[in-house]
């Protein structure tokens, strides 16, 4: 099967007032952000552990714990090339990314060009081959209640 790869990622973050919401390597302005140890960019998050899935290598909390002091503040986009190294080393070349962003508010369609293409210049993929979705929860649970941003990714890649 052309030495296929596929891989999935999660990541969920608390939205509290006076943090930054970082979603894509894009400052979203709103008066909540979400809160963690790094940036806390769900999206990022999401993708780097779809990455490090379809690589068949340790997951972000494994690589990049966050007990470690190293990683405070660290923003999603430094985690994601070292991610994108490591597929260098073994090989592993992505085909196309595909990710849904959960959350409640603010509205992401204002936000959502300008987070494919940082996307396309963080991991080298043409605009097509870069989904990106945002919905709401339909005010059900935490994320629907304004509380937590969610993020969920796929990914294909090639062993070459
Ligand atoms: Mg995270």
């Amino acid at each position: 099967m052309n030495n296929l790869r596929i891989g999935i990622g999660f990541d969920i973050h608390r939205l509290v007032p006076g943090r930054k919401l970082m979603l894509g390597g894009v400052d979203i302005p709103y008066e909540k952000g979400a809160l963690g140890h790094s940036d806390a960019d769900v999206v990022l998050h999401a993708l780097i552990d779809a990455l490090l899935g379809a690589a068949g290598a340790p997951d972000i909390g494994e690589l990049f714990p966050d007990t470690d002091p190293q990683y405070k503040g660290i923003p999603g986009a430094f985690l994601l090339q070292k991610t994108l190294d490591i597929l260098k080393k073994k090989n592993v070349q992505i085909q196309n990314i595909d990710i849904i962003i959960l959350i409640e508010k603010p509205k992401i369609l204002p936000f959502k060009a300008a987070i494919r293409a940082k996307l396309c210049g963080l991991t080298g993929l043409q605009e097509d081959c870069v989904g990106l979705k945002a919905k709401t929860m339909e005010g059900l649970g935490d994320i629907g209640a304004g509380n937590a941003v969610a993020c969920q990714c796929s990914v294909l890649a090639r062993k070459l």
